[in-house]
């Protein structure tokens, strides 16, 4: 067991599984997406020639679909377009843990400290939006396996205790373990309300199955490589002159300057067992099925698959020098065997489980924890990127506030100080990693001392800016 000095290990450590168990338990598990696996998928053409629209949006996630349907939505007579350079949903959208949250600044904590005289207003927004997202899911009929559980957050130390101890949904550590029966669980919090379930590649499908319906055009395997003034979006082998653009291109370099620095790739780690058995179920509870999170500075996310296996991911954020997303850095053994163990001093009464697929994707990470946005070009390009491993239910936020800021007439959503202040960017290499690594230890040392924090991630709290995933 590494120690920091003057650091107490954690239960992780503390009541670590057998290296034989955590083998064991990945020996079979397939470096591929759960999500995404057997789903089918329709095929979109390739971008050839010119086009033209009244909207072009570039990049097929959550961003850019809720775009084009809300902006078929407002005017179902405007042209739009989606240029996709891979398939759709193959980057965050597709893979993530399909935590949809109200939450548009990465918690109330973070969004209330950084504008606490709009965050009410900030609130009352995410809960409409994630009504929204609900009511469309209904409305198009969308297969998106959507469960109201809520979110369980879960002590795992002492002094994490008290960091619930205030919240209206308060549950002793006998009354947290009576919904989920983990011997790690001090305390716990539920939030009823606030977070939604889905299946993570059933959504980014289904919005563009509707975003098709509406009318919308959908052309994969086009990368856009400029935009240009006009402004023409152009690819390797056609382009399409339009009224306005829409930048969604998340966690990828962005085609403006300007945000080049604004965001740092994170990879994220995730790991899905096979169906737990009747016995496997009957020994750990779940009966409410919440999605559930633990409270350290590295934290897991978990919950369960409509056929009940365990997605577990989380913990480790690794930034890879230079800050490129590359496929080579989806699979780091040393993170996978690190979760295994940590699901197994979770449910230690599974001893013996099988892990069946693993992966990781890269997590848009902006030192101020929760989306920004922006024009350029006169206002006829709109972008928002910076989600920070929250952007399921943000990215429809997001998409209403890019079509208003293209519309040009002032709203309630572009009047926002979270919409009109920019973040801090990034230091450039090799400022970056240095800072990254140190924080990274900081946060981790921290969850080793009762959470104390030192004096750099004191300085970064005073500055507004940090580094999560
Ligand atoms: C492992 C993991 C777990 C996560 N868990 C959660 C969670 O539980 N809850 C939550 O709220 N959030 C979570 N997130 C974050 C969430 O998935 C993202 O915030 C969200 O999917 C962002 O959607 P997007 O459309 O902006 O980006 P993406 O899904 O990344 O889509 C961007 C698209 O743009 C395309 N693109 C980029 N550049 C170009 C170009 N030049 N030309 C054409 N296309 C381009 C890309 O190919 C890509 O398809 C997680 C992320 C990861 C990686």
């Amino acid at each position: 067991m590494r120690k920091l000095r003057g650091t107490e290990p954690t239960v992780f450590e503390r009541r670590a599984p057998s290296a034989d168990a955590v083998d064991h338990a990945l020996a079979g598990a397939a470096h591929q997406v759960f999500w995404l696996d057997g789903l089918t998928r329709p095929a979109h053409p390739e971008l050839i020639d010119q086009h033209a629209a009244d909207l072009v949006i570039v990049g097929a996630g959550y961003t850019g679909l809720w775009t084009a349907i809300r902006a078929k939505e407002r005017d179902p007579g405007r042209r739009v377009i989606i240029l996709e350079a891979g398939q759709v949903g193959w980057a965050a959208s597709g893979r993530n843990g399909g935590f949809c949250e109200a939450s548009l600044t990465h918690g109330e904590e973070n969004g209330r400290s950084r504008w606490p005289e709009e965050y009410d207003r900030l609130e009352r927004l995410g809960r409409e939006n994630l009504a929204g997202i609900v009511a469309t899911v209904e409305r198009y009929a969308m297969d998106v396996e959507l469960e109201r559980t809520g979110t369980l957050s879960v002590a795992t130390e002492d002094h994490q205790i008290a960091w619930l101890a205030e919240e209206a949904g308060f549950l002793d550590g006998p009354a947290t373990r009576e919904l989920v029966d983990s011997p790690t669980f001090l305390a716990g919090s539920w939030d009823r309300d606030d977070t939604v379930l889905v299946h993570p590649g059933k959504l980014v499908l289904e919005l563009a199955r509707v975003a098709t319906d509406l009318g919308v055009q959908i052309f994969e395997q086009s990368r856009v490589e400029v935009v240009d003034e006009g402004p023409v979006v152009r690819t390797a082998r056609g382009e399409v002159h339009a009224d306005h653009v829409v930048l969604a291109t998340n966690v990828f370099p962005s085609l403006l300057r300007r945000n080049r620095l604004q965001t740092v790739p994170v990879y994220d780690y995730v790991l899905v067992t096979e169906p737990l058995s009747t016995e496997q179920k009957a020994a750990i509870g779940w009966q409410g099925r919440q999605g559930l999170a633990d409270l350290a500075n590295h934290f897991h996310y978990y919950r369960l698959t409509a056929d009940d296996r365990i997605l577990f991911g989380g913990y480790d954020a690794v930034y890879h020098w230079g800050g490129r997303v590359r496929s080579a850095y989806e699979d780091r053994p040393e993170t996978y065997v690190k979760l295994a163990g940590h699901l197994l001093t979770t449910f230690p009464q599974l001893e013996g489980l099988l892990i069946s697929h693993r992966w990781a994707g890269a997590i848009d990470t902006c030192s101020r924890f929760c989306a920004f946005y922006g024009t350029a070009r006169q206002g006829r390009v709109a972008y928002a990127a910076g989600f920070t491993g929250l952007g399921v239910g943000a990215s429809r936020f997001a998409a209403d506030v890019m079509l208003d800021h293209l519309a040009g007439a002032p709203t309630e959503r572009t009047e926002l100080a979270m919409v009109r202040e920019r973040p801090l960017p990034f230091p450039p290499e090799p400022l970056a990693s240095l800072g990254i690594r140190l924080t990274d230890w900081s946060m981790h040392r921290a969850d080793r001392r009762q959470g104390r924090r030192n004096l750099l991630l004191k300085g970064l709290d005073a500055v507004g800016m940090g580094f999560d995933s």
